[in-house]
């Protein structure tokens, strides 16, 4: 396996945190608001994940219907009745299933699953399996007294061989560490990205009925 290939493995995945996401909350004003014409008040929404026209369709179940590409997808608003907060989920447009977050693409608003999308949290497994590997690996080079052998902020490529090990061996077990640490670093990065990188979660929806939309 070429090295670095994880690392372009890795990239490639899409994650949900790339994509905006459409919250339930942000619709609980329209369960008693009027029929008709919304926008939804967000500069990284296109103007036709923006607007959307608030239905009624049987027994009384709001549906905020978007126009996207010429094609219309309807998310329903349905209250848990049966929990004490009354809490509102909104249906897919694509699986119809019910979730408490949707995701906004250029032509689709869908859930993750429909998209068939990571969350970046599940990229964790991997990389704590390699972090502990790495722990592992310093070591049986270094021994567990070592002071830094947790941290893997600290470098280990200037550390010094321990007594008793043949330079040959210790230059071997440092290599295989050094590509286990090459791999690890990108992986933290993707995390950070995910954590805090160009994610927007707070929409916030004009609860009026907008002059140029309304009925
Ligand atoms: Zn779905």
């Amino acid at each position: 396996m070429p090295r670095g290939s994880h690392y372009g493995r890795a990239r490639k995945r899409p994650y949900t945190c790339e994509y905006y996401r459409l919250s339930a909350i942000v619709f609980k004003p329209l369960l008693t608001a009027k029929l008709g014409r919304y926008t939804i008040t967000h500069d990284h929404l296109s103007e036709q994940h923006k607007h959307f026209e608030l239905i009624e369709i049987a027994k009384k179940t709001k549906v905020a219907e978007f126009n996207i590409n010429n094609r219309t997808l309807q998310v329903a608003l349905i209250q848990d009745h049966s929990s004490a907060s009354n809490k509102l989920y909104i249906t897919c447009p694509c699986c119809q299933s019910k979730r408490q977050h949707l995701l906004r693409l250029r032509m689709l608003i869908a859930c993750r699953e429909y998209l068939g999308l990571h969350y970046a949290t599940q990229a964790e497994r991997p990389r704590d399996r390699l972090m502990r590997k790495i722990r592992k690996k310093r070591k049986s080079i270094w021994g567990a007294d070592c002071p830094e052998v947790n941290n893997l902020f600290a470098h280990s490529q200037y550390w010094s061989k321990p007594k008793g090990i043949h330079w040959k061996t210790f230059y071997k077990a440092k290599d295989e560490l050094h590509q286990l640490e090459r791999r690890y670093w990108p992986m933290v990065e993707l995390h950070f990205q995910s954590q805090f990188g160009h994610f927007k979660n707070n929409l916030a929806i004009t609860v009026n009925n907008c002059d140029d939309f309304s009925l």
